[in-house]
């Protein structure tokens, strides 16, 4: 990518590192409890239910439903500026957990509560990639 990319870059750490080597591979990868199975996001050091510190990241289906959304008409920042009306959205995984994400490719006016969605990875540098959900192929 020749041009710089002027929106926020995600900084990982030591937790949330496997998460963004995952996009960047385009995979989806989520913390599973080894205890009691159960799958969260954000990245945390023990299973929020159980609390068992025993997990290994597993690839997620990368299919969900739009769970809540609002389209941006307001210049907050201004490396959005140019996409204003923007979406932003949080997408329920299969797999249970919330992601705040964007809704790419349809028109803002066609998202509606529980569209079955799936992912997609945009490369927005050479080390980056972010997920976005597009509505799931019929
Ligand atoms: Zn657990």
């Amino acid at each position: 990518m020749t041009q710089e990319y002027a929106k926020p870059l995600p900084r990982p750490n030591r937790l949330s590192q496997p998460f963004w080597d995952g996009a960047k591979h385009h995979e989806l990868l989520l913390q599973k409890c080894a205890a009691c199975g159960h799958v969260w996001f954000p990245p945390s050091t023990h299973c929020p239910r159980c609390l068992s510190v025993e997990y290994e990241w597993s690839k997620a289906s990368g299919r969900g439903k739009v769970w809540s959304w609002v389209v941006i008409w307001q210049r907050y920042f201004a490396a959005f500026e140019a996409d204003i009306p923007y979406n932003v959205a949080y997408v329920e995984l299969d797999e249970g957990p919330r992601l705040m994400t964007n809704i790419v490719g349809c028109e803002n006016e066609a998202i509606y509560c529980d569209m079955p969605v799936e992912v997609v990875f945009e490369d927005v540098t050479p080390e980056v990639s972010l997920p976005k959900f597009r509505p799931q192929a019929s």
